[in-house]
């Protein structure tokens, strides 16, 4: 058993990482400011004697002790990364750092919750680890792929410089139960105006390109690198390599929710990458990882839980 810290915990990736962890027999310190997180996506975890919720920010200091530190802490969602982008900037940068200090003062592993947006707008594909990437620094995405590219380059300094023990995960789209209703990314946009009989947003023409994993493949995945060789640091993609239109996922939406919701076109967002998937060889290889949970399949889980949130049958 394991005393573990998870920041961001009760936002939609970190509340299922928290269940997971708490079942394998863990102890469980969760830490949020509920920003985008909410308590009902932990609250049957309350319950449990070996978990322990924090309302903190990560961007003041936290001491506690613990053995790991999974640092999700971070909006995901450009509508929330960008409704107020300075602080986003400092949850990533200042966050990271004060979960690194922590790292470094009890001795604990940290792992690290980076992204695919670190690859921008790709110029490779599918995008390899040693891609650096085709980002804009002053654009309005900017704020959330600059701070996740400036918190792995405090990571690997920690490491070359104190030895500290990293781990760096970069995860591409993810989805499933426990997003919230209004959380702006394509999935849950998607499956909620389906629902409610609403037109079906696609941004530009519908014909940009995402990799879709379900939850619980990703927090396997997340697992796995925390629990992988000391020395491997990463940074590694977690993805699954099925990639899809927007318009595909558009139609498959409507076809599984058998709604009656039209497609309309809005204005692409800017600096919105036009493709993106994953090479998974070095999860594959190194954490004996792969998603295992295809897109329908996670789309009618996805599905079941909106009705119930919409109380739709
Ligand atoms: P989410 O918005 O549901 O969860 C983020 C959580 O962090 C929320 O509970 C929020 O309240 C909390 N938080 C935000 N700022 C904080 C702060 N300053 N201090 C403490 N808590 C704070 O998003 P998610 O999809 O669960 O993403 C979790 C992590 O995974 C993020 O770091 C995100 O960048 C990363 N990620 C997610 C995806 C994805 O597709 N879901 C893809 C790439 C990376
Ligand atoms: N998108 C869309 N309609 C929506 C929400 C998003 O067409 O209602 C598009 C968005 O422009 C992007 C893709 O779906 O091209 C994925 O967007 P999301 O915000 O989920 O994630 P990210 O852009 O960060 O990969």
């Amino acid at each position: 058993m394991k005393r573990i810290l998870v920041t961001g915990g009760a936002g939609f990736i970190g509340s299922h990482l928290c269940k997971k962890l708490l079942e394998k027999g863990n102890e469980v310190i969760c830490a949020d400011n509920l920003f985008t997180g909410t308590k009902r996506n932990v609250e049957k975890l309350l319950d449990n004697h070996r978990f322990e919720f924090i309302r903190h920010d990560v961007i003041r200091e936290l001491l506690v002790e613990v053995d790991q530190i999974y640092n999700l802490a971070c909006p995901a969602s450009p509508v929330h990364y960008q409704y107020n982008p300075v602080k986003t900037l400092k949850t990533s940068i200042i966050g990271a750092s004060n979960m690194l200090a922590l790292a470094d003062a009890v001795h604990a592993r940290i792992l690290q919750a980076s992204t695919s947006e670190i690859y921008g707008n790709p110029k490779v594909h599918p995008q390899p680890e040693e891609y650096w990437g085709n980002v804009n620094p002053i654009g309005v995405r900017s704020c959330y792929d600059e701070g996740k590219r400036a918190a792995e380059t405090l990571f690997f300094d920690y490491h070359r410089q104190n030895g500290l023990d990293i781990k760096v995960v970069r995860i591409f789209n993810t989805y499933g139960p426990n997003m919230s209703m209004n959380d702006g990314r394509v999935v849950s946009n998607f499956i909620v105006q389906a629902l409610k009989g609403e037109d079906i947003t696609i941004y530009g023409d519908g014909s940009q390109t995402r990799s879709f994993c379900y939850v619980d493949d990703l927090v396997d995945g997340l697992i796995c690198m925390m629990d992988s060789r000391k020395g491997f640091t990463g940074p590694v993609n977690l993805g699954n390599p099925k990639e899809f239109t927007m318009l595909e996922l558009a139609e498959k939406v409507i076809g599984l929710t058998g709604s009656k919701s039209k497609i309309v076109y809005r204005n692409l967002p800017q600096d919105d990458p036009m493709q993106r998937k994953p090479r998974i060889d070095l999860a594959q290889k190194e954490l004996h990882w792969e998603p295992t949970v295809m897109l329908d399949e996670g789309l009618k889980r996805t599905i079941e839980y909106f009705k119930k949130e919409l109380r739709v049958n």
